[in-house]
């Protein structure tokens, strides 16, 4: 299998990449020390950066309450503090290129479109995030339909062509994997799981997955340590780092907090907002012991 357990020889970079659209919670106090420890231990840089390319969602309180709440917790990061929305360029660029090979096809459809041509069925494959896989309405277009429905000012989201994507990438594609320990694992990517998602939404430019992909390489990240939430997303990420030939960094995906072990600090879940346990008189001290960190 292609380039999985090559050492990283460079100076580990690892980073904190918390979505601006909601208080950080339990949950990313474990990600967030899980990181700073990982880079303490292996004299590594920690970054922190702010994923705000969702323009509904990404509201400016709430960077202002990751600063906040990620000091409170005793956490330092490198400065500058970087920022999605500022590579709005690069990811259309990576966009471009994965046009240009083909890659990629203009979608029109609605989320209800979708469910309307799905038709309802529950035997229908969905993705890892509980989407249904795309039934392929737009695929087919033909380019004077395509150019007809872009002039006349329709959004359009591009989908990945998944199976033109796996053949072009070739090689058996895979990560190496950490999870919480010190010995390396291969992993095989699968990235059929997610059929042909989207990479470029119709608001804007890129997707979680393409940024993601093109920060991690932009920034040097060598280590991405995140939820097993996000462990099926890299089957995907590996697939776009082969498509536009991007370093493949180390994975370690961590466990995921449960209510109880939230509950546990003044009778509240994983998803209560650390700023609720401060108000609480909950202490930093006693978050951090209580995730393993103290
Ligand atoms: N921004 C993502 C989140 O808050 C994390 C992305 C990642 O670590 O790759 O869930």
């Amino acid at each position: 299998m292609a380039q999985m357990t090559d050492p990283v020889t460079s100076q580990p970079v690892f980073r904190f990449a918390p979505s601006p659209n909601g208080y950080l919670h339990v949950g990313h106090a474990y990600s967030a020390l899980f990181n700073a420890k990982l880079a303490r231990e292996m004299g590594g840089r920690l970054l922190l950066r702010i994923e705000d390319i969702d323009p509904v969602r990404s509201r400016p309180e709430y960077i202002a309450a990751i600063y906040e709440d990620l000091a409170w917790l005793g956490l330092e990061w490198e400065e500058p503090v970087r920022r999605q929305s500022e590579h709005l360029s690069d990811y259309a660029l990576a966009l471009e290129r994965l046009a240009a090979r083909d890659l990629v096809y203009p979608c029109f459809c609605s989320r209800a479109d979708v469910a309307a041509a799905v038709g309802g069925r529950s035997d229908w494959p969905r993705d890892p995030d509980g989407a249904p896989f795309y039934p392929g309405v737009c695929k087919h277009l033909s380019d004077q339909d395509k150019q007809r429905r872009l002039a006349s000012g329709q959004h359009a989201a591009l989908r990945l062509d998944m199976q033109a994507a796996i053949a072009q990438a070739q090689d058996l594609i895979g990560w190496c994997e950490f999870f919480e320990g010190a010995e390396p694992r291969d992993v095989n990517a699968e990235p059929s799981l997610w059929g042909d998602v989207v990479v470029g939404r119709k608001d804007v430019p890129t997707s979680y997955h393409l940024a993601v992909v093109i920060d991690d390489a932009l920034q040097g990240v060598t280590d991405v340590a995140r939820g097993m939430d996000l462990f099926n997303a890299t089957s995907l990420h590996r697939l776009l780092q082969t498509l536009l030939d991007l370093p493949a960094p180390r994975y370690r995906h961590h466990r995921l907090i449960k209510d109880d072990d939230g509950r546990k600090l003044a009778k509240s879940s994983a998803s209560t907002p650390l700023r609720t346990l401060r108000a609480e008189g909950v202490s930093a001290q006693q978050v951090r012991e209580r995730l393993g960190f103290a």
